[in-house]
């Protein structure tokens, strides 16, 4: 996938120009036409097990294959999809991809029951009265069990939930389906707010991640954070794990999970489905 990194380098450019040309409305399309015509793609990033460096989830994270501009990531495309409205179709082709191509990997892996499958939920889907019956019949179709299927939301979307919304989190829950938070602390976090929503899982930001090696008052912040999520019983994922040492240090502070380009960076599908019982290194050896 370096090359993937290459040709968004060299997208950069002409996409900046191409953005000056065209209006939101003709992105818009472009976008919609990219969804029907089957040009988004899911990659998959592993999330390990800190203590034993296996597999324990794969993220479903979506990339635009455009015939000029290359692999597009998310930041290039995510925001107006969601001004647009076009985040909800978008993101519901990618968990049916995701769970569709999650469903066929636990048939022809074997030892592979327990993996769960993240998935990213924009505001807008999580704000559509239809969103628990969407996702009910793509369980359905796929087969993907609903028990191995994580959403994850961010901040945003839960700081200030409506009734709808708490209503619609605990369908899911009733499922059997586990909601994370998605970037935890980047937020204007009321903190109170763990208490009061159905949340499993606390994705802590790459952002505290960084400095945990070689900054005292960063790890300092991490652990907190980490022990917050201890606290109220979640399963807490540390995002952006880029070295050993920063691997090493999450474990020593308990953190249960962690994900990064250290492991893993994000890959195809066929490539994710090897990796499925691999043990990753660097977890308690530099490897
Ligand atoms: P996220 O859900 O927090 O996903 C983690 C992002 O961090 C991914 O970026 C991943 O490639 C990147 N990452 C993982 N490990 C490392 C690391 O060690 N170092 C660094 N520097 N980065 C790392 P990506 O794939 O570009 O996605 C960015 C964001 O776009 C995601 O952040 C998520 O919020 C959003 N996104 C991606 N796919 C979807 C989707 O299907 N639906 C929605 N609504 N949002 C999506
Ligand atoms: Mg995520
Ligand atoms: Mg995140
Ligand atoms: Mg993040």
């Amino acid at each position: 996938d370096t090359a993937m990194y290459a040709a968004k380098r060299a997208g950069r450019g002409r996409y900046e120009l191409f953005t000056a040309e065209l209006d939101t409305r003709a992105r818009d399309t472009e976008l919609r036409q990219a969804i029907d015509d089957g040009n988004l793609v899911v990659l998959y990033q592993p999330a390990v097990d800190l203590s034993t460096g296996h597999v324990v989830a794969v993220e479903a994270l979506v990339r635009w294959r455009h015939a000029e501009r290359g692999l597009l990531a998310p930041s290039e495309f995510i925001d107006l999809a969601e001004e647009t409205g076009a985040i909800v179709p978008l993101g519901e082709w990618v968990l049916r991809e995701a769970c569709r191509e999650a469903a066929r990997w636990r048939d022809a892996v074997p030892d592979t029951d327990h993996l769960r499958l993240s998935v990213n939920l924009s505001p807008k889907q999580v704000q559509q009265a239809t969103l628990v019956e969407t996702i009910r019949n793509i369980l359905r179709e796929t087969g993907f069990p609903a028990d191995r299927l994580v959403l994850e939301l961010t901040e945003t979307v839960i700081l200030e939930p409506d009734a709808h919304i708490v209503a619609r989190l605990e369908s899911l829950r009733d499922l059997g389906i586990s909601i994370a938070v998605d970037d935890f602390g980047t937020g204007y976090s009321a903190l109170s707010y763990l208490r009061r929503l159905p949340v499993d899982i606390l994705k802590i930001d790459r952002s505290f991640v960084t400095g945990i090696a070689d900054d005292p008052q960063a790890r300092t912040v991490a652990e907190a954070v980490v022990r917050l999520g201890m606290a109220f019983r979640m399963n807490v994922v540390a995002e952006g794990i880029e070295t050993a040492d920063q691997a090493r240090i999450l474990a020593a502070m308990g953190c249960g999970f962690g994900q990064g380009f250290h492991f893993c960076e994000p890959v195809h599908g066929s490539t994710a489905a090897q990796a499925l019982r691999r043990t990753f290194r660097g977890v308690l050896t530099d490897e």
